[in-house]
């Protein structure tokens, strides 16, 4: 069956989601925009809708290659992407392997400190309150997850942490820590959403030097050339 894309059903910050004529698929359309501090700051990264694209799409594809499920299907274009239909389970789930970012700020370790073991993090995910830290707790009280759903959830982002901070070592690039999100699919958890320079933060193994959304956040400069070196690393290929 030829998939076709039907009515927009979801503009987020970063991407549309699309119905299509198959109600098992969605067609996603990555955009340029940027924003950051619960949107309270806006802009554009140019190509960034093409980079992470393709970016996200080589690292569900290493994943899928591991023994993840995702929601990727395939690719249709620079921008857009077909994926499994999931409902979203409304808790993002946090991997850190250094310090940083919120981290820092809530328990005082300078960024940059190596954590002596990895830290799982979630957060509710909900604008109007800021997408809070919560624990398995309140995810019970808010019902957003079953309880086989956490741990199917733990499990999956600690396994997906060694696959990408093994293969990222490769490309000398430190995975310091990462955002995942998942939904379900006729009943199971499996892995939606993106793995970019949005939604990950990347160090140059040996300069230090930001590759990843940091870069837009603290107005350094550079970020489309960033994102740019991030897809230039992992498939060799230039925009
Ligand atoms: N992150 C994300 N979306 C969010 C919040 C965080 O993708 O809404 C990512 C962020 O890019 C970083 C990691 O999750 O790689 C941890 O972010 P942190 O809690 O330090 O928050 P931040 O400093 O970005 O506010």
């Amino acid at each position: 069956m030829d998939i076709q894309k039907l009515e927009q059903l979801h503009e987020g910050k970063a991407k549309k989601v699309y119905k299509t004529n198959d109600p098992d698929l969605y067609w996603i359309e990555y955009k340029d925009d940027a924003t950051a501090f619960d949107g309270k700051k806006k802009g554009t990264i140019m190509n960034k809708g093409i980079l992470n694209n393709r970016i996200s799409i080589h690292f569900f594809n290493l994943l899928e290659d591991k023994g993840i499920v995702t929601h990727l299907v395939n690719q249709v274009n620079d921008r857009e992407q077909i994926v499994k239909a999931v409902d979203i389970i409304m808790v993002e789930v946090v991997v850190r392997n250094i310090a940083a970012g919120s981290l820092s700020k809530r328990i005082g370790l300078p960024e940059g400190t190596m954590l002596p073991k990895t830290v799982l993090e979630f957060y509710y995910k909900d604008d109007a309150l800021g997408d809070p830290l919560i624990n398995d707790y309140h995810i019970a009280v808010l019902d957003l997850a079953t309880p086989g759903q956490i741990k199917a959830m733990s499990e999956m982002a600690l396994k997906i942490n060694d696959i990408l901070r093994d293969y990222l070592k490769d490309k000398k690039i430190d995975l310091i820590d990462f955002k995942l999100e998942f939904g379900t699919h006729k009943g199971e958890v499996i892995l939606a959403d993106e793995i970019s320079p949005d939604t990950c933060r990347f160090w140059d193994m040996e300069t230090r030097e930001k590759l990843d959304k940091d870069r837009f956040r603290r107005d350094m400069g550079n970020v489309e050339e960033a994102y740019r070196e991030v897809l230039r690393r992992l498939t060799g290929e230039t925009l």
